[in-house]
């Protein structure tokens, strides 16, 4: 997991801090170069997973573009030195100010997700004199078979313009002279760990380009967005996701239409494993049927087991036997707060370092300060 020099560190560095290991990034990108970018796929980078400069500077260089969903992340996109044209910009609810700054930065789509805001998009581009570059975002009805906070594709969730609103679509867009309609976009959900949900958006994308066809509309691309999950369980077995699996299953099961390019947007798979939440046991306490391990670190710098249920390895940095069982559990004046339940670990004593995996996607990124507490550092590979 981590070498003797850099558990050393740790120890004396002030915790709970997020590390980040940078060589694993660059091989993680060298495949999704190998089985997605070099077959001739367009991969944006779903910032909102995690966006400090350092990881962004990496994904730059491997040459993805960029997925963005609020205009804060559009400036962050700008200043990491991705250009507009790269970046796709969804989102429910986009006000006019972010429309404006994905207008004013040329940017690749605006991958629209209502009726209205097509209409609202056409006027604001009318007003800057430009012509907007749009791609639907439709909601495919598709299970993904994950979390039910982070399914999106369900007719139920908010996201997307349903199937049954194309006929009045196909209506609108002769009318708005100043969106240009050049893509459809899709994106079922996160931490989807199965290929079969993403086989039946490629069905689901065949309809509906058909449909597109029939209306007399030729679309220049086809965004199937993200969502590809890691291994949460046992990280050190599969610290890079099966990039090649995910891939043939679109040049399996897709038909793309002559010239039609093909994009991604991938997050979670791209920065997920590179992360781990470093914390100290402060202390030990006994229970009726289980041990506390009460950490340092808690829903303030994770919320992911508090928000989706998820449960994060939690790996002890020392190696003491027997074993016990521990609830695992953070600081913070909340039931939720709590990382593990009843797992089996070396003996924990107040003091012992524990890495929290997989903690480089929707960890940082979603950090709070509630109760107060300050953010916290984060330390990378190449400059411990
Ligand atoms: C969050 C998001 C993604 C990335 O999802 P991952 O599960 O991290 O791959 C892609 N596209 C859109 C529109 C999103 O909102």
């Amino acid at each position: 997991m981590f070498d003797t020099a850099t558990t050393e560190k740790f120890h004396s560095l002030k915790t709970p801090f997020y590390y980040y290991d940078l060589e694993l990034l660059k091989r993680t990108l060298d495949e999704v170069k190998t089985h997605g970018i070099d077959k001739g796929y367009h991969v944006h980078y779903a910032i909102k997973a995690n966006y400090n400069f350092e990881i962004l500077e990496l994904i730059k260089q491997a040459g993805l573009g960029i997925d963005c969903v609020s205009g804060p992340e559009i400036f962050r996109s700008l200043e990491a030195g991705f250009k507009g044209s790269e970046i796709a910009f969804a989102g429910v609810g986009k006000t006019d100010e972010e429309i404006q700054v994905g207008l004013d930065s040329d940017i690749f789509s605006f991958n629209c997700e209502s009726l209205q805001e097509l209409e609202v998009l056409n006027e604001l581009a009318e007003k800057a004199n430009k012509t907007a570059s749009v791609s639907i975002r439709l909601n495919p009805n598709v299970e993904a078979k994950t979390h039910k906070y982070i399914t999106t594709g369900l007719n139920e969730n908010k996201f997307g313009i349903t199937i049954d609103k194309l006929p009045q679509l196909f209506e609108m867009v002769p009318d708005l002279a100043s969106i240009k309609l050049t893509g459809i976009h899709f994106h079922i959900g996160s931490q989807i760990t199965e290929l079969q949900p993403f086989i039946d958006l490629c069905e689901k994308v065949e309809l509906v380009q058909h449909k597109f066809e029939q209306a007399g509309f030729s679309l220049q691309h086809v965004n199937v967005g993200g969502g590809y999950g890691i291994n949460y369980e046992t990280p050190d077995k599969e610290p890079i996701p099966d990039f090649k699996s995910f891939f043939e299953v679109f040049d399996k099961h897709l038909n793309l239409r002559d010239g039609q390019q093909l994009h991604f947007e991938l997050g979670r798979s791209i920065v997920g494993q590179c992360g781990s939440l470093i914390s100290r046991v402060l202390y030990i306490k006994e229970g009726i049927n289980t041990n506390f391990a009460v950490l340092d670190a808690g829903m303030t710098e994770l919320i992911r087991p508090a928000l989706y249920q998820a449960a994060h390895r939690v790996d002890p940095l020392t190696s003491r036997k027997p074993e016990k069982t521990y609830d695992v559990v953070g600081p913070i004046c909340e039931s939720s707060d709590s990382f593990r339940k009843g797992i089996q670990l070396p003996e924990l004593k107040r003091g012992d370092l524990v890495a929290i995996r997989s903690a480089g996607a929707y960890g940082e990124v979603m950090s709070s300060g509630f109760n107060l507490r300050e953010r916290v550092k984060a330390y990378y590979s190449d400059r411990l």
